[in-house]
């Protein structure tokens, strides 16, 4: 397994280490739930692992706990925010061409109005 820990040149690093202000909605110890800074919807959450783990191409059977984690997670958060019942989606962006611009593992949780299928 690769080296998960901390790295200083990471955003995400910093975000989930305190030194970079955001707004949190809910934090354990398997991870960091932040408003996104630019949100694309009412709701937009972003889901941070603690690991420095640079996407979901570098997750084994191992992180299953923490992949589980993270979408328990963002269920609480959809129902807490209020946008469960009309439905809501979860996306994880991998690489260039899937439109990943933060290489840590985070996934969006996006609400409050209707997406399109399939996404641009
Ligand atoms: P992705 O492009 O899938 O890697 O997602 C990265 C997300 O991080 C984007 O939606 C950005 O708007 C968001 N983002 C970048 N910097 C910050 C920040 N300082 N605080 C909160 N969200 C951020």
């Amino acid at each position: 397994m690769a080296d998960r820990a901390r790295d200083p040149e990471c955003l995400f690093c910093r975000i989930v280490a305190g030194e970079v202000p955001t707004t949190k909605v809910h934090e354990d110890d398997a991870l960091v739930a932040i408003r996104d800074i630019a949100p694309r919807a009412p709701t937009h959450v972003l889901l941070l692992s603690r690991e420095h783990i640079p996407s979901v191409a570098e997750l084994s059977d191992a992180d299953a706990a923490l992949v589980g984690r993270i979408f328990a997670a963002a269920a609480a958060i959809a129902r807490a925010e209020g946008i469960a019942e009309r439905g809501y989606r979860v996306v994880t962006n991998v690489g260039e061409w899937g439109g990943q611009s933060v290489n840590h593992l985070h996934f969006h949780l996006m609400g409050g109005r209707a997406f399109g299928w399939p996404p641009g």
